[in-house]
C-alpha cells in the first residue's frame, strides 16, 4: 500500500522522461567509470572524483562565452544532481540549481530548457511543487516553441498545484520575472553554510506534519528514539559537545513539525532522556547522553518515523578475511502475540513454529559453539518490528537472524528460502517482503530505495555470505529425511524487520506455511529439529570463514 502521493514522481519525473533531461543520457564525456554501486549508476565515478570534476567543467563553464560555456555549466550541472539522487546530500542539489540558473541566464539555443530544469529541481528539493508552476507559467509562451511546448506538458502535469486566476494574470503581466519569496516552512539551507547533516526524504514533504509518538529502547551500550509522525519532513541533525555539569547532547530539528505530548521522556542505559520543545516553525528533540557516542539518523516511510541509533561502538565494518569472530547470536522468532503470521490450512499459526524453531536452536548455540544468544522474544509476545533490531544492535550482537515460515496463495508453493534486505529482484519476493512486513505497513519497494543507503556494502555482501550458507545448510539438513523440499535459494527483498541492523541480518522462511503438506512437516518436532540444526551450522560454518 502507498500513502504518500509522491508529486516528485508523478509531476518532475515524467516532465523529465517527457524532456530526456540529464537521466538516461548516459555518462557524460571523459568521465572515467567508478565501482557499481547500482545499475543504474554503474558509470559514475566515485563522489569525491564526481565533485572534482563538476566544479572542473564549471569552471570552464564560466570562463568560455555563449553557448560553449553554457553547455559545460549544464554538464557541470547534470553530475551534481546525479550524485545528489544517489547520495542525497543537499549541497550537491542546491550547486545543480545555481549551475542550471548560470547556465539559463546566457543567451544560447538551451537558455529555455535550463529554466525549465531548474525550475524543476529547485522546486523537488524545496518540496514546493506550486512554486514549480508560478515559474513555469510565464515561459509557455518562449519563442523556443520547442521547449515552450514542454513548458506546457509540464504546466500540465503540475496542474493540481495551479494558483488563483487573479496569481496567473499576475504572472503574465510580470513577464518571466520568478517569485521572489521563499515559503519560510520548508527553507533550505545555503549550500556554503550546512551547519549540520541535512537529510532530505525523496518524498514529498507536507506543510506542516505532526509528531505523533516517540519511542524508546535504552541500553548500556546503544540505543534508539523512533519519532513518528503523520508526513516526511525536513530534519536537520547537530551534536552538541559536553560541557562542566552537562553530557554531550545530539539534537534533531524536525521542521515544519508540531508536538503536543509530553516534554520530556527518561529512556535509561546511554540515553538519558529525551526533551523536546518548538524550534522556530519546528520541533527540536534533543537527546542527553552519558558520554559520547556515535550516532546515525535515517528515515523509514509508511509511517513516516525517523530513527535515531546511537552507540559506543562504530558502525560495523566488513570484518576481515579469514576466521570470524560470532560471539552474539540474535535469534527473532517472527510475529507473536496479536500477530499470528502466516496460518497454515490446519490452522498452524507461524509465530508458534518460528519462537520453537527459535527455542530449539538457542542452546545448541551456546552448547555447541559456545556463542551467546538473545531471543528478540522468548514467549507468544507481540515484538514492534523496530524494536526488535534494537534489541540486537543493544546486544551488539554479530549477526541477526529472523526465523519465518513462507505462504502463498498457491497452496503447491512450497521449499525453503533465505533472504537479506536489499531491493526487490523479483515480484514473488516483493510479495514475501509485502507480507511479512505489513505488521508495521512498512512498503517494500519504497525501503529498498531507503535501506540501500542505510547499510553499508561490506554489511550487505556479509549478510550475503551468511544467507548462503544458512541455505546450504538448511538443504544439506533436510535433504536426507525430507527429500521432496524444494532449494529456492537466496533471495533479496525490502524487508522492514531487518532494516537498521547494525550487523549482517538475514531472514530464514523454512517452508511455506500454506502448503498442507509442508504444514505438517512444520508441525512436527524433527522438522524443525533440522531447521534449527542448520541455523547452528551455518552459524558454525560462517565463523569459520566459510
Ligand atoms: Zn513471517
Amino acid at each position: 500500500m502507498r500513502v504518500l502521493p509522491s508529486w516528485i514522481c508523478t509531476a518532475v519525473c515524467l516532465v523529465g522522461l517527457a524532456l530526456g533531461c540529464s537521466r538516461g543520457e548516459g555518462p557524460p564525456p571523459a568521465a572515467s567509470s567508478g565501482p557499481a554501486r547500482d545499475g543504474v549508476w554503474a558509470v559514475l565515478p566515485g563522489r569525491a572524483e564526481v565533485v572534482a570534476r563538476a566544479d572542473q567543467w564549471a569552471v570552464r563553464g564560466a570562463s568560455l562565452k555563449g553557448a560553449d560555456g553554457a553547455a559545460w555549466l549544464e554538464r557541470a550541472g547534470d553530475l551534481r544532481e546525479r550524485i545528489w539522487r544517489l547520495e542525497g546530500r543537499q549541497p550537491d542539489a542546491l550547486e545543480a540549481v545555481e549551475l542550471l540558473r548560470d547556465a539559463g541566464a546566457r543567451e544560447w539555443p538551451g537558455a529555455c530548457r535550463m529554466k525549465l530544469r531548474r525550475a524543476l529541481l529547485d522546486a523537488e528539493i524545496r518540496h514546493e511543487p506550486e512554486r514549480a508552476y508560478r515559474e513555469l507559467y510565464p515561459l509557455r509562451q518562449h519563442p523556443d516553441r520547442a521547449c515552450g511546448r514542454k513548458v506546457s506538458l509540464a504546466l500540465d502535469l503540475l496542474g493540481a498545484y495551479q494558483p488563483s486566476p487573479a496569481v496567473l494574470a499576475e504572472l503574465d503581466a510580470k513577464g518571466a520575472a520568478p517569485p521572489t519569496v521563499a515559503s519560510a516552512g520548508n527553507a533550505v539551507p545555503s549550500a556554503s553554510q550546512p551547519p549540520s547533516q541535512v537529510v532530505l526524504p525523496q518524498q514529498a514533504v507536507a506543510e506542516r506534519a505532526q509528531i505523533t509518538r516517540i519511542e524508546r529502547y535504552g541500553a548500556k551500550e546503544s540505543a534508539r528514539i523512533v519519532v513518528f509522525m503523520t508526513h516526511p519532513v525536513l530534519f536537520k541533525v547537530g551534536v552538541l559537545e559536553a560541557e562542566p555539569q552537562r553530557g554531550p547532547r545530539i539534537y534533531l530539528d524536525v521542521q515544519g513539525a508540531s508536538y503536543s505530548g509530553p516534554a520530556n521522556y527518561d529512556v535509561g542505559g546511554l540515553v538519558e532522556r529525551v526533551r523536546l520543545g518548538e524550534q522556530g516553525r519546528g520541533t527540536r528533540l534533543v537527546l542527553d547522553l552519558k558520554q559520547p557516542v556515535f550516532h546515525r539518523i535515517f528515515y523509514l516511510p509508511e509511517p513516516f518515523r525517523l530513527i535515531v541509533d546511537v552507540s559506543l561502538s562504530p558502525p560495523s565494518e566488513a570484518p576481515p578475511a579469514g576466521r570470524r569472530s560470532i560471539q552474539r547470536v540474535v535469534l527473532d522468532p517472527g510475529h507473536g502475540g496479536h500477530d499470528p503470521g502466516a496460518v497454515g490450512p490446519s490452522g498452524l499459526r507461524e509465530k508458534d513454529v518460528t519462537l520453537d524453531i527459535a527455542h530449539r536452536a538457542a542452546p545448541l548455540l551456546a552448547r555447541e559453539l559456545g556463542i551467546s544468544t538473545l531471543l528478540t522474544r522468548d514467549t507468544d509476545d507481540f515484538v514492534a518490528l523496530p524494536e526488535r533490531t534494537a534489541r540486537a544492535n543493544a546486544f551488539q550482537a554479530d549477526l541477526f537472524i529472523s526465523i519465518h515460515c513462507n505462504a502463498s496463495e498457491h497452496a503447491e508453493s512450497t521449499g525453503i528460502m533465505t533472504f537479506i534486505l536489499d531491493e526487490s529482484r523479483d515480484a514473488l519476493a516483493a510479495q514475501i517482503a509485502a507480507r511479512e512486513n505489513a505488521a508495521s505497513q512498512a512498503a517494500a519497494a519504497e525501503l529498498a530505495n531507503v535501506m540501500s543507503r542505510v547499510l553499508g556494502v561490506g554489511s550487505v555482501s556479509e549478510s550475503l555470505r551468511f544467507a548462503e550458507l544458512l541455505q546450504r545448510a538448511a538443504m544439506a539438513s533436510v535433504r536426507g529425511r525430507y527429500p521432496e523440499v524444494r532449494d529456492q535459494g537466496v533471495k533479496r527483498a525490502g524487508f522492514y524487520v531487518l532494516a537498521g541492523a547494525q550487523m549482517p541480518s538475514v531472514l530464514y522462511e523454512a517452508s511455506f506455511i500454506s502448503n498442507p503438506r509442508a504444514e505438517v512437516r512444520l508441525n512436527t518436532g524433527d522438522f524443525r529439529q533440522k531447521m534449527a540444526d542448520a541455523i547452528v551450522n551455518a552459524v558454525r560454518a560462517y565463523r569459520e570463514g566459510l
